[in-house]
């Protein structure tokens, strides 16, 4: 469920926030990409192709999709580790689709990524309390001792109190991705770009790590985007999930109505094929055929018609729109 409008931001002194920490606009990323060794001519992957979508402050939105359709560049654009091709990406109230370095130093104050790989993104060579004490250097804290302090804290809310002198290497997979969200915490982010945040960790542990991020996004008011091709733990932490079909948003929908009652043929396909707790037992699965088409030159129309056993020719010819079909319920299909 969305908490909109009834979060306040608990750092300052429970001031009410607005209802969206951030709103997407027609975003799109398109790669370019040389169509023969000689030639001149350039196309392009059109990886993330005019989405939109919002993030209340205290929600969790998952973002899903196989691989390949544009998930993580999303997640990416909208930190702004990619210049987006068009479109607004709209953070607690300013457009920071065109911010320079310099003004998205304050942008990342605010908003955080953790990802899938967390041996990756820690230096091996350095001990953790000072990779995060490194983040609140850079970030403006210059007093030593309230660094230390600030570690302790850090280090103690993702379980690993007085861990601070340790390697990387010390430390299993599951631990080492705490590092990363209390590194990622340090600055005291609002928002957080969780892509495939568990994927790399064996499943045993997954449940913990999902169950660390709850309780931090309660304990601080946090957002997460949350980006999965895993449906299960997408079910079990998101509030509303987007589904996305080779660089389109093709269904959003709150997390139990969508797992529920699917609307888009692609949506039925994905959960059809997972066993989610509470959703129907022996359900029908629905094998999807085909291959996903290029992103360079997608499907006319629908994108998914190359693989819908529903598509007509209007499919072929005309791309839906996106219709409202209930409470928060959305999706871009023929069939409504
Ligand atoms: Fe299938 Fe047509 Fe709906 Fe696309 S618009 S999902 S092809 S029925």
């Amino acid at each position: 469920m969305s908490v909109a409008g009834t979060v306040r931001d608990l750092r300052s002194g429970g001031e009410p926030l607005a209802a969206r920490i951030l709103e997407v606009r027609n975003l799109k990323k398109y790669f370019p990409v040389k169509t023969s060794l000689f030639g001149k001519g350039t196309e392009f992957v059109r990886a993330v192709d005019g989405i939109n979508f919002h993030i209340d402050y205290g929600e969790i939105l998952g973002l899903v999709g196989e691989s390949g359709c544009g998930k993580s560049t999303t997640g990416r654009t909208v930190l702004r580790l990619l210049d987006p091709t068009e479109g607004e990406i709209i953070f607690e109230g300013q457009n920071i689709a065109h911010f320079s370095k310099r003004q998205l130093r304050t942008v990342y104050k605010n908003m955080q990524l953790v990802f899938q790989d967390p041996f990756a993104s820690l230096n091996p060579r350095k001990k953790i309390g000072n990779a995060i004490d490194e983040v609140l250097a850079v970030h403006g804290m210059k007093d030593k001792e309230q660094r230390r302090e600030r570690i302790r804290e850090l280090l103690d809310m993702v379980g690993l109190n007085g861990e601070e002198d340790k390697y990387p290497h010390e430390f299993s997979g599951g631990q080492r991705q705490r590092v990363v969200i209390a590194r990622a915490l340090a600055v005291n982010p609002r928002l957080i770009i969780c892509d495939e945040p568990v994927s790399a960790l064996d499943v045993s542990i997954q449940a913990q790590i999902i169950n660390l991020l709850i309780n931090l996004k309660n304990r601080l008011g946090l957002s997460y985007l949350f980006i999965s091709h895993d449906l299960r733990l997408v079910k079990y932490i998101s509030d509303r999930v987007a589904v996305m079909y080779l660089g389109k948003i093709v269904e959003l929908a709150p997390a139990e109505e969508l797992f529920r009652n699917p609307a888009h043929p692609y949506s039925m396909a994905l959960l059809s094929v997972v066993t989610v707790l509470g959703s129907e037992k022996n359900k029908k699965k629905i094998i999807l055929e085909g291959e996903v088409p290029s992103p360079v030159s997608p499907p006319s129309g629908c994108r998914f018609r190359t693989r819908c056993r529903y598509a007509t020719k209007q499919c072929s010819e005309t791309e839906p729109e996106v219709k409202c079909i209930g409470d928060g319920h959305f999706v871009s299909c023929h069939l409504y």
